[in-house]
């Protein structure tokens, strides 16, 4: 499948999400390859086959706190996009996000106070939300956090588009789309970055 066409798919799945009149609990498991896949936040509130009102088999999910591209989950997508033929991946953050919300507080303590068991998430954000932290945004809370999940989100988009080999060669000749978008936890919304 086209990834246009997957894209499709997906925003009139979210819609049908929003308005509450679903398809996934009475359609049967899916046949087909996966038509799109996700990379995720691990939260519990944010399950992305419920979210774009997709059946059994339709999204291979990807999942780590704060929806982060690291080496662990480029290879995952990589190996998605060869066996399944996947044409489009969909990095989906969301709104008040934990992950993204305890980097922004370990960021302002001195490091010896830092938790050590969130450092590899906090390393894996920082870069995308230091220069937030500098800005006039800062000092308003909940605008640095909107601000840091869309820069997180796109972020991990960039690491897709450009630190693979293998994502990079079906782009230029295999159709591939990665995209970004943020789902929103009060509306149900999924907004995509275009
Ligand atoms: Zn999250």
């Amino acid at each position: 499948m086209e990834a246009g066409t997957a894209l499709t798919r997906l925003k009139s799945g979210n819609e049908r999400f929003v308005s509450g009149a679903l398809a996934s609990m009475t359609e049967r498991e899916s046949l087909e390859a996966p038509i799109a896949i996700l990379l995720a936040c691990s939260d519990a509130k944010v399950p992305p086959e419920m979210v774009f009102d997709q059946v059994l088999g339709d999204l291979y999910v990807v999942r780590v706190p704060g929806n982060v591209a690291a080496p662990a989950q480029i290879a995952d997508i990589e190996h998605a996009a060869q066996s399944f033929g996947t044409r489009l991946v969909v990095v989906l953050g969301h709104s008040g996000c934990d992950a993204v919300k305890a980097t922004l507080t370990q960021l302002h303590l001195p490091e010896e106070e830092r938790d050590e068991s969130l450092a590899a998430t906090v390393e894996r954000i920082r870069p995308a939300v230091a220069e937030l932290l500098e800005s006039a945004i800062a000092g308003d809370e909940a605008a640095l956090l909107a601000a840091a999940i869309e820069s997180n989100t796109l972020a991990a988009v960039e690491h897709l588009l450009h630190d693979s080999d293998v994502l990079e060669s079906h782009q230029q000749s295999g159709g591939l789309a990665i995209v970004g978008a943020v789902y929103d936890l009060c509306s149900g919304k999924v907004s995509f970055f275009e």
